[in-house]
């Protein structure tokens, strides 16, 4: 253990009277930790971690770390990894839609506004050489555009290979605004970031052209199965999906038509090494369920704005990089993308069915509190 980290510990046990044993316990390697992921940097928060599965995607099977607090998460993500296995799997398509940084510029004027879209977009080919110098592995996808009088917003999107691609972007953009600023005379830049990237916010410009990963799966699981891991009826869980998830949300002006995306997302994000506040985009989107002709339950949940990656960030630290072997994750962040989003179907289908049960609070009564 690094001297400065021990005194940091020390001085703050002494100033405010108290023992900090259990933060300064760890095993993970400071000197990666220091200057890459956390500054003043004192030990760690150790969450615990229960694995589901393992989980059928697209033929694969994998485990799923999950860190957590919230009893009966991983017992439900469970129930749905079984139902995934017993009904031929989670079908999972995923596409790679972008990581994004978001400029905002100041023109004198609004004809002055439309006059420097237009050399954005004459000029993209330049634009994006300067982006791509930054990097070998991020590739400019678009630039999108919208005017507000005197102010212009950009939004670049990048491919950022298996990174998240946050650092990557954004020094991308800032080189791209530099070469802008040099280039064109008549617009200043007011913020890197302009919101319209948009990062770490509930957005609907997230939600309907997506950033980072947009995510389908599907399953489809017969009444029989349904009644057998479930307890409950396609029908039931069919009601339960419709007015909860969908009008219930309505009702609630929710941005999330969804039971629990964000408890998935966050178990296999803090697991991982993935930017915990991503989990606010992660929480986006939406369950459907509907009964097929022969009886059987069509479910599927869509998940618009998922930001995650397998390069860069928390996810080379220890404890993060065993997490993605128990995950067996070996094609990079698609695939990661893919299985986190059947890892989100599966928590969705089981508490649909527990609300369909009516089991949801005695699960959480014995799991979540100890009681039986
Ligand atoms: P990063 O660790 O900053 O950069 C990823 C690095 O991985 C790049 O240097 C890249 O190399 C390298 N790399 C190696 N193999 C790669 C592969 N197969 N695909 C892609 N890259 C590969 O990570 P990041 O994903 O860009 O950023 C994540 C971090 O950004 C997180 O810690 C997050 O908390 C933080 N963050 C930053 C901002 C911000 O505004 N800066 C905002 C939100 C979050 P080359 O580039 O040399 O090719």
């Amino acid at each position: 253990m690094k001297d400065h980290i021990f005194a940091r510990r020390k001085q703050l046990e002494k100033e405010l009277k108290i023992s900090l044993d259990n933060i300064g316990y760890f095993s993970q390697d400071s000197e990666k930790i220091e200057g890459h992921s956390c500054e003043n940097f004192i030990g760690c928060a150790q969450i615990p971690m229960g694995v589901a599965g393992p989980i059928l995607v697209n033929g694969k099977k994998h485990y799923l770390p999950c860190a957590t607090t919230e009893g009966a998460l991983v017992a439900s993500v469970n129930r749905g990894c079984k139902a995934s296995r017993e009904s031929g799997g989670i079908r999972v398509i995923c596409e790679n839609v972008g990581i994004t940084r978001g400029p905002v510029f100041k023109t004198r004027n609004l004809a002055e506004s439309f006059q420097f879209v237009e050399w954005i977009h004459n000029n993209t080919v330049a634009i994006r050489k300067v982006c791509e110098s930054t990097s070998s592995h991020l590739k400019l996808i678009k630039i999108n555009s919208q005017i507000v009088g005197k102010n212009v917003f950009l939004r670049f999107s990048f491919d950022t290979g298996d990174a998240m691609g946050m650092n990557m972007a954004t020094i991308a953009a800032d080189d791209a605004c530099a070469y802008i600023l040099e280039k064109y005379n008549g617009a200043r830049l007011i913020s890197l970031s302009g919101n319209y990237c948009i990062d770490k916010k509930p957005s609907w410009l997230n939600f309907i052209n997506g950033r980072g990963k947009k995510v389908w799966a599907e399953i489809i699981i017969s009444e029989k199965k349904v009644e057998e891991i479930f307890h409950t009826s396609p029908k039931k869980i069919v009601e339960v999906v419709s007015q909860k998830n969908l009008l219930g949300s309505v009702m609630a002006g929710s941005m999330g038509f969804n039971a629990h995306f964000a408890n998935v997302v966050a178990a296999i994000f803090l697991a991982t090494g993935q930017d915990s506040a991503h989990v606010v985009e992660g929480s986006l989107g939406i369950t459907t369920a509907e009964i097929e002709k022969n009886g059987d339950l069509y479910f599927s949940c869509y998940l618009p704005d998922l930001i995650c990656g397998t390069v860069g960030g928390g996810t080379g630290l220890k404890t993060q990089k065993e997490a993605f072997q128990i995950m067996k994750v070996e094609d990079g962040a698609i695939e990661f993308a893919e299985v986190i989003g059947a890892a989100v179907l599966a928590g969705e289908l089981s508490l649909a069915a527990s609300l369909a049960e009516g089991s949801l609070a005695k699960a959480h009564e014995e799991l979540g509190r100890g009681k039986d």
